[in-house]
């Protein structure tokens, strides 16, 4: 049993001001894993307190120096690894492959694109007579959900140090922690005492308090709309900044040229991975209507051969993160076959031989783009094919979406495959699999604000000064 009950706070870990914990639970067993306590708005005070006593000099440091500490924190990051990797398994129900692979992957590899980008940003730019310089924020709110905790802990954290923000995280609920285990790296590497703190607790208690303080200068949330709207209408008075990374509906478009069954089992079987808990994941899969029975068998195939079950164990999947997770999902799933979609792989219920852990089939249906599955988010191992007349259509189908935030072409012909990408109005396409952790991601429409990763990230936590007359020395 793991008890994280102590807070990070002013370079310490303390005792929260009123004892209160829950349990975590772990979703593969539906038992208890370990507690964490559950903060109140006066932690958030102390918080916010030291985050803003630390800027003074924290926003004064040279790059130098935030460059000295992001190399001290990925040699300490590297020696953890193992350790964060066993904590999201555990959390959240990766297989044990994904966790110490990719979840963790991520965060080493946001460390090292903040490393490579620092070593070169431009925080001053002389235009004529006028200096325009980047300057960091303030005070930054860090507001996490639990489906990637990793990746989006250190998408966050390490462009705020890399800037010279301040900042307080506040981790889910639902997967604590890999973020508690990343304070301990982030103290171990020495973060000066206030630049970095960490409160655990309800989102309802600490994400408004953050949300909502005076002294909070920024937000960066990652999570569901409903979340972030509120968010930002709590932010509103304050004019805060708000960058939103909310959640997508994302097409996944085979071209006509395309080798088809080997990419419709490829897109199948990486919807399920992280047990489609995965805000840009190619939960559209829009295939030529010419050829959609090969598709159909080639995505069943795949589905069917996606292996579930215990995260410790040998599996493609393991569950989904909570019981409310599996209950929504469930009733998707029931949605799907009430609306008249044709049920190709999985279904309903748990697979065969699982009785216990939120365990989800890996699921598809054949329907239309006008289909309430077609349209929400399920966050869940469910894929929709989507029938498409000619490469006009395949476009309509993917831009009709009140979400903007990824998209994926494969096909032969690189010109028409760059062609399809650039008419998709979404913030991220990836073409033939392509993947980079400087390509800024982000949302159009419903799926957000702002953009994170690599180089881009840094502007979401800089002001921008203009000195006016500024002869340029020399
Ligand atoms: P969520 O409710 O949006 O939670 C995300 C984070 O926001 C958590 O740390 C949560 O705290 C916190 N939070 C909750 N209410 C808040 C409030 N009023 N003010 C400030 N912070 C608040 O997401 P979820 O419940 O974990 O997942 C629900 C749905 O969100 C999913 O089904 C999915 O559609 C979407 N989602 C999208 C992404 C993405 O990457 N785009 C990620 C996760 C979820 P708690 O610890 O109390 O939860
Ligand atoms: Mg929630």
């Amino acid at each position: 049993m793991r008890e994280y009950l102590k807070f990070y706070i002013d370079g310490q870990w303390v005792d929260p001001i009123e004892p209160k914990t829950t349990n975590v639970i772990n979703p593969a067993t539906e038992e208890a894993s370990g507690s964490i306590s559950l903060g109140s708005t006066a932690d958030v005070e102390k918080a916010v307190a030291a985050a803003r006593r630390a800027f003074a000099s924290w926003s004064q440091t040279s790059r130098e120096e935030r460059l000295e500490l992001l190399l001290a924190i990925q040699a300490e990051y590297h020696k953890r690894m193992g350790e964060l990797g066993e904590a999201v398994v555990e959390e959240m129900g990766a297989p044990s492959a994904l966790g110490n692979g990719f979840h963790v992957g991520l965060g080493a590899g946001h460390l090292a694109a903040a490393i490579d980008s620092l070593r070169t940003f431009q925080f001053e730019e002389q235009r004529g007579a006028t200096l325009v310089v980047k300057e960091p924020i303030g005070v930054c709110a860090l507001i996490t959900p639990w489906n990637w905790p990793m990746n989006q802990t250190t998408v966050k954290i390490f462009p705020a140090l890399a800037t010279g923000c301040t900042m307080i995280l506040k981790p889910p609920q639902l997967a604590p922690y890999s973020a508690h285990i990343l304070a301990e790296i982030l103290h171990m590497a020495g973060v000066p005492a206030g630049v970095f703190n960490m409160v655990q607790g309800s989102g309802s208690v600490i994400g408004t308090a953050l949300s909502t303080h005076p002294e909070v200068d920024m937000i960066s949330f990652t999570g569901s709309e409903s979340v972030g709207v509120e968010i930002a209408k709590n932010a509103a008075p304050g004019v805060k900044r708000v960058c939103q990374e909310l959640g997508g509906k994302s097409a996944h478009i085979v071209l006509d040229d395309a080798n088809l069954a080997a990419n419709v089992a490829a897109a199948t079987a990486g919807m399920m991975v992280n047990s489609g808990q995965t805000c840009s994941a190619g939960a559209r899969l829009l295939v030529p209507a010419s050829r959609l029975e090969e598709a159909v068998a080639a995505a069943k195939q795949a589905a069917e051969g996606v292996t579930v079950g215990d995260p410790k164990g040998d599996f493609a999947m393991g569950p989904v993160v909570s019981k409310g997770q599996y209950t929504d999902i469930q009733r998707y799933i029931e949605l799907g076959i009430s609306e008249g979609a044709r049920l190709i792989a999985g279904g309903p219920g748990r697979p065969d031989g699982l009785a216990k852990g939120f365990y989800v089939k890996p699921t598809v249906f054949v329907t239309t783009n006008d289909k309430t599955i077609a349209r929400e988010e399920i966050f869940g191992p469910v894929l929709v094919i989507i029938a498409y007349d000619d490469i006009d259509h395949a476009i309509e189908i993917a831009n009709d979406s009140p979400f903007g935030l990824a998209g994926y072409v494969v096909g032969a012909d690189a010109a028409q495959c760059n062609a399809v990408a650039r008419r998709m109005r979404t913030g991220w396409v990836s073409i033939n699999g392509g993947f980079d952790f400087q390509a800024p991601f982000g949302g159009y429409k419903k799926s957000g604000n702002g953009r994170e990763w690599g180089e881009f990230g840094f502007h979401e936590y800089l002001e921008i000064k203009s000195l006016l007359g500024f002869a340029p020395a020399g």
